[in-house]
């Protein structure tokens, strides 16, 4: 059985149901990608998620959650004195605005226990985190998680990072900065935001962010631009340029990097080739813009077909 594993935090959300009522579901980037892993890998790959839950109700709903997807979850370790992160979503005049409380989340214990991060990843033939998995840990952590992604690497994982930047979560911006060289380090693929690069480095072309990334050592890159041109780079292949199907209308744009991720790296798990990965992760993102929410039931005909 191969192993597709995804890391980092899975809060709970609560969204507006009306009448100052809330609906309570769980979300969080890197659980997103391991949800669209799992529709598109064949059965002979598991999908797991690794974090850090509570060993309370609402930690055991999300597991549960998560089973139900097909999510693999002894990954998740459950202590007794923490639990998940929560964020609330507030509608105003037809504008979201979030509030969050994760200052406790268990999920920045992800990377206290070196020894067990470790075994997690033993065997994994991919292994996906994401900026925000970076951010919510302390800087000791950071270390240590990319020290167990390098080794994890060493030993034949397929190690990849959606750099998904979030400046509130990091201390300042240039401990943001060091951090997105530190998990690209450790990384064989890297799937950046053309916009949120433009922001904190100046860059003015995706050549640009490739060649950065491409210095940390990273193997393949995927430059993502909303609906403009992506961009992807490949130490084998070198640069090549898609464009995203035409959506109109967008209905909302959640999770769209996450469903791309897992469409790209699914294409390269299954041997695919850097072209056809591209299509794959172009045509899964597409269905998830067209619907609401993080968690689409994806048209898997439409998507052989693109791909
Ligand atoms: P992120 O959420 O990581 O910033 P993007 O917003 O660039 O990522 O979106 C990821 C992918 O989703 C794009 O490469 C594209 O394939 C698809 N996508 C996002 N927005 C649109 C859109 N407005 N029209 C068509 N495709 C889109």
């Amino acid at each position: 059985m191969k192993r597709f594993l995804t890391l980092g935090e899975c809060m709970v959300e609560l969204a507006p149901a009306g009448d100052q009522l809330y609906r309570r579901g769980f979300a969080g980037d890197t659980f997103n990608t391991a949800y669209y892993a799992r529709r598109l890998l064949p059965q002979d790959w598991a999908v797991g998620y690794c974090t850090v839950a509570g060993q309370d109700a609402v930690s055991d709903d999300m597991l549960d959650l998560m089973r139900g997807h097909g999510i693999e979850t002894r990954s998740i370790r459950q202590v007794a004195d923490r639990t998940l992160g929560l964020y609330m979503i507030q509608l105003k005049d037809g504008e979201r605005s979030f509030s969050y409380w994760r200052g406790q989340s268990a999920a920045k214990l992800l990377a206290d226990d070196p020894d067990w991060l470790r075994a997690q990843l033993d065997g994994a033939d991919v292994a996906q985190f994401s900026g925000i998995s970076l951010a919510i840990l302390p800087p000791e952590g950071r270390e240590a998680f990319c020290e167990a992604l390098s080794r994890a690497r060493a030993n034949g994982t397929h190690v990849a990072f959606d750099t998904n930047l979030r400046p509130q979560l990091w201390e300042d911006e240039a401990t943001m900065r060091a951090g997105l060289r530190m998990g690209a380090e450790v990384s064989d693929t890297v799937l950046p935001s053309f916009d949120e690069e433009q922001g904190l480095f100046g860059d003015t072309a995706p050549a640009e962010t490739i060649a950065r990334y491409r210095d940390c050592g990273a193997k393949t890159i995927a430059v993502k631009d909303g609906a403009g041109t992506l961009t992807v780079w490949d130490h084998g292949e070198g640069t090549q340029e898609f464009q995203p199907v035409k959506i109109d209308p967008v209905i909302d744009t959640t999770a769209a990097g996450d469903s791309f991720g897992a469409g790209f790296l699914a294409g390269l798990a299954m041997e695919r080739g850097i072209a056809e990965a591209a299509h794959l992760a172009m045509a899964v993102a597409a269905q998830v813009v067209q619907a609401r929410g993080a968690l689409v039931d994806l048209d898997m005909t439409d998507i052989e077909g693109a791909a």
